[in-house]
């Protein structure tokens, strides 16, 4: 990560030319660390842009504009299928052998409604070079076979493989990936706002493809597609990181020789402004038994400014924030506390991924025939807005945060480097300037100044932007008990002519093809394909583990761990609170303690009021729970952590905000409660269908440690069941519900145990140590009485009902953690199995979205599942031949250096500094030290091939009757796969 705050010297003016590229523009941006070459390849047209910095990690994106012309998914299939090899890289699947045996810290594709985006990072400069030049070379030249058309597309398959007279189905890696998007409320719900909200423009059509459209999608169209879309003279091509800009154009030079200019019609048009509102009505699934009362979804969405304009659009995202941003938002408030529906709808937002602009807003968990009373509140607090004015404190909340943001040093899951990607998008897609929304200090100065000239600024744009645009959508979308069924039905009529005009020479030549397809997948490439691709070799790659540095002292009798690294003036604080001695019956109420700590009043605030001074004064608050096993799986720790963020002038303000939220929270504001409760219920609830893969696991590991049943209590299907009962019979015993959670907040928040930890620079830790002292002062010193947990006996076969058009199969098993002898060697082994054997035989063969295989060596389970999935019991039994797979001894050595380099990629993955600091404190609690990292690292590196295919999975069989499976899926299936299944699922409902 970058390491100081000046921005690198100009290297080129504007004006200059350098091989076939001309420099148009140079801008140094040292508020944001960049300097900006804005640059056009002469010979055809492709625009491209470096921001160079110091950030080590380099990222490299290419960019197309690809409006889609219906919804067959043709710019997704040819997302995924661009990827798959090229004339110079002729293998069967490019994309994965770059992912496995790279170092890249990101290489993925994404299908946008307008464009098409091919990223890729890493953070060793040969290996940036080798991943830049395959990507370029498979997007610009691939080979796109009719095979992985088919593969990833769409092909008939016969329901019994070998046999003609079955029945015939369609499969396709995006055609079940869309099934499952497809099955989730909440993609509905966005998708019936975006198609609606822009009738006479290409965002009508699905571009990720709508499952009954995909079928009809031919291989000539497809192919045209690309001829058409996929050229340089359509590229946008974004560079970012500490290489050189010379460095970058050597390398495009030779990326783009040979290439013309050509004349391509990608522009995306605008849509028309309505002259009066819309509505529209749709659907999304439940469950056959479930009950549709208090399901529907009722949102506004109004069609607002074009990106262009960004001058407005920086004006729409402050009004947006200050409106429904906190739970301080007035149009939040306003509609949460009307009674009219349960929460504020998740689609609920700024929307800056299309051309124009859309806002929307709105309620979940209500009726049909309450969408008039929502929409005229929604227009009736707009109105009072216009004429009020925003207090203050929210406008200054809201430019805080886009202040905290601009200055945050930030790698989540996704590189820096791609979150100011999606910025410069979001202008330089439409022609626009591509910096325009990169200078967060100098739009905030600006605002400002506008702001003082103007005091009613933001009530001029509401009345605007809100109330005068009739370009307005109201959206109702209801549950539908046969909505699942009426979907196959569609699907399945809409082969219906194409298999009843079939003749029994079509039949045998779809088994033809079906087999052919089969050979394809199942050949191993050619050795000589193989070597086509440059790869890093493992003498290159380091023994040496990343030291983050820590310092441990004792202040007011609690443990403090301090790490001194550059965070740009923004300090960070964890406070891990023991909760290991808490009762089990107990422990289900500990998530809902953690959103009443931040979302009620506290002190002399109102729990508006404490959203507004989080906002003014921190980057955010957040508590959480985690648990895992000491080293060598001696001992299990389970933490409540609670995590602030704030710029160090504003730590006393930050102190002062925590105390009261730790020691004068207010939990008895029960109505708020209320809300939070339902809020939390439709969430979880919600969050099932698009994360299955990942409550399977939850449930199936729940048998097997306790730190995985914690897991399902706090977060996965235990947990719903346990909000959902408590929402469901809200009010009975509010008394003892109340005292409860006081109770529990009395035994946790305790000096006992406390671990306190601190990240920033060495100015900035001895701020925040001096700050911390009144907080340490006034934590209970009690000490805790020990409390024995075991787990409960759970069935270790279980199936979850759940409305989807696809299943999601886990199997878990118990495993040794860090400290042993054989978590290398399974650490490398998940790897293998993940890119290798389950990527192959679930996802290509199986035409799931995903299968992979997940290796947890703190939390000591070892799982294999599957994600969007058309299979069941094929799914169990491809698992269970992964196991034998290896006993063979049969995995070429290549395929293990592949995992051994990727392995290292993983634990090499960057992190920002204050996930550093929290690395350092879970690493502290899991007793895991520098030295035990490097011989880790060192067992990584010289990994034999015997280890893995030996100890490794010789360990896996020898637990295999311990190993639990759970799957979530469609009850019928399940029944289905009962007839065949030993011994069978033990089915149940969701909640
Ligand atoms: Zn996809």
């Amino acid at each position: 990560m970058a390491q100081s705050l000046s921005c690198p010297e100009q290297k080129f003016t504007a004006g200059e030319r350098y091989l076939d590229f001309e420099v148009t523009k140079v801008t140094s941006l040292p508020d944001i660390r960049q300097t900006a070459y804005e640059i056009l390849h002469l010979p055809t047209g492709a625009k491209v842009l470096h921001l160079h910095n110091n950030d080590p990690e380099n990222l490299y994106a290419i960019c197309f504009r690809t409006p889609p012309e219906d919804s067959t998914g043709l710019p997704h299939i040819l997302e995924h299928s661009v990827l798959a090899g090229s004339e110079k890289y002729p293998l069967k699947d490019v994309f994965n052998e770059l992912h496995r045996g790279s170092l890249q810290t990101f290489i993925n594709a994404f299908t946008y409604p307008d464009k098409t985006i091919y990223p890729v990072a890493s953070q060793v400069r040969q290996d940036f070079f080798n991943l830049a030049r395959v990507y370029t070379d498979l997007v610009l030249r691939p080979r796109l076979l009719r095979e992985t058309f088919a593969q990833e597309g769409h092909h008939f398959e016969f329901s019994v493989p070998d046999d003609v007279h079955s029945e015939l189905v369609i499969s396709g890696i995006v055609y079940n990936e869309m099934k499952g998007a497809y099955s989730s409320p909440d993609s509905l719900m966005y998708k019936a706002i975006q198609e609606n909200l822009y009738p006479d423009t290409v965002y009508r059509n699905d571009s990720g493809g709508a499952p009954d459209a995909i079928p009809t999608l031919t291989y000539d169209h497809f192919l045209a597609f690309h001829r058409a879309y996929y050229s340089p003279s359509n590229a946008r091509f974004f560079l970012y990181g500490d290489i050189a800009t010379r460095d970058c154009l050597d390398f495009l030079q030779e990326m783009l020789s040979g290439f013309a200019a050509v004349v391509v019609e990608s522009r995306i048009e605008s849509q028309k402004r309505w002259t009066a509102p819309q509505a529209v009505t749709g659907y999304y699934p439940i469950g056959p038994d479930e009950d549709p009362k208090a399901k529907t979804a009722v949102n506004l969405a109004w069609m607002l400014a074009d990106n262009l304009d960004y001058a407005t659009v920086i004006l729409l995202e402050i009004v947006a924030w200050a409106l429904v941003g906190s739970a301080a938002g007035p149009l939040r408030k306003a509609l949460v506390d009307s009674g009219l529906g349960e929460d504020l709808s998740p689609v609920t937002g700024l929307e800056k991924d299309l051309r124009q602009l859309a806002f929307v807003v709105g309620l979940r968990g209500t009726q049909a025939d309450r969408a008039a009373a929502i929409e005229s509140l929604v227009l009736e607090t707009l109105s009072r807005l216009v004429e009020t004015g925003f207090e203050r404190d929210l406008i200054e909340g809201a430019l805080h945060q886009v202040e905290f943001q601009g200055k945050e040093i930030h790698r989540g899951v996704y590189p820096y480097g791609i979150t100011l990607m999606g910025r410069v998008f979001h202008t330089w897609l439409y022609d626009g300037d591509p910096l325009a929304g990169l200078n967060f200090p100098a739009i905030i100065d600006d605002i400002r100044r506008r702001w003082e000239q103007e005091p009613a600024l933001f009530q001029h744009v509401l009345r605007q932007w809100f109330l005068d645009n009739q370009h307005r959508l109201l959206s109702i979308m209801e549950p539908s008990a046969t909505y699942q069924k009426e979907q196959e039905a569609k699907y399945s009529e809409s082969i219906r002519t194409t298999v009843a005009e079939l003749t029994p020479a079509d039949r045998e030549a779809i088994a033809e093809k079906a087999l052919i397809l089969k050979r394809f997948q199942t050949e191993p490439d050619p050795p000589e394909a193989a070597k086509t691709l440059p790869i890093i070799a493992i003498q290159d790659l380091s023994p040496e583990v990343d030291v983050i540095p820590s310092q441990a002292e004792t202040r007011s009798g609690v443990t403090i761990l301090s790490h001194d690294l550059f965070t740009n003036d923004i300090a960070y604080l964890h406070l891990a609170f023991d909760i290991a001695h808490i009762p089990d019956v107990l422990q289900s109420y500990l998530p809902l303690l953690c959103k009443f700590m931040t979302g009620l009043g506290a002190g002399e605030l109102s729990y508006d009021e404490l959203s507004k001074q989080i906002a003014l004064k921190t980057g955010g608050i957040g508590i959480h729970l985690t648990s895992g096993y000491g080293f060598g799986g001696r001992q299990t720790w389970q933490k409540m952590i609670v995590h602030i963020r704030m710029l160090y002038r504003n730590i006393p303000a930050a102190m002062d905000i925590l105390s009261d939220i730790l020691f004068r929270g207010k939990l008895s504001e029960t109505a708020r409660m209320k809300d939070l409760v339902f809020e939390g219920r439709n969430d979880l609830q919600a969050a099932v269908v698009p994360s299955g893969h990942i409550f399977a696991k939850r449930t199936a590991a729940a048998s097997l440690t306790l730190p995985a049943y914690r897991e399902e209590q706090w977060h996965g299907r235990n947990q719903l069941k346990f909000i959902n009962g408590l929402a469901e019979s809200w009010g009975e015993d509010l008394k003892d519900f109340t005292g409860k959670m006081a109770d529990l907040k009395a035994l946790i928040i305790r000096k006992d145990k406390l671990i306190v930890n601190l990240t920033a620079d060495a100015a900035g830790l001895r701020l925040l140590a001096d700050a911390m002292d009144p907080v340490l002062a006034e934590l209970s010193d009690d000490r805790f009485a020990i409390c024995e947990t075991s787990i409960p006996a759970l069935s270790n076969r279980t199936g979850v009902m759940i409305p989807a058009q696809v299943s999601y199969v886990a199997e878990a098993f118990p495993a040794p953690t860090y400290g042993s002898d054989l978590a290398a060697p399974l650490f490398v082994l998940s790897r293998l199995l993940s890119n290798g054997y389950l990527y192959k035989k679930i996802r290509v063969e199986g035409g799931a979205y995903g299968g992979m295989c997940q290796y947890d060596t703190t939390g000591g389970v070892f799982s294999f599942l599957s994600y969007r999935d058309p299979h069941l019991e094929r799914t169990l039994s491809v698992y269970a031949e992964a196991l034998r797979f290896a006993e063979k001894g049969a995995i070429p050595h290549e395929e293990i250096q592949k995992a051994i380099i990727g392995s290292i990629g993983a634990l090499d993955r960057p992190m920002d500094p204050v996930s550093r600091g929290f690395a350092s404190m879970i690493r502290y609690f899991s007793g895991l030290n520098d030295e035990e990292r490097k011989k880790f690292r060192l067992a990584v590196l010289s990994m034999d091939d015997k280890a893995l295919s030996g100890e490794a999975l010789e360990y896996l069989v020898r637990v295999k009757d311990k190993a639990a499976v759970a799957v979530y899926a469609e009850g019928e299936k399940m029944h289905t796969a009962n007839m065949v299944l030993q011994p069978p699922l033990q089915i149940e409902t969701l909640t």
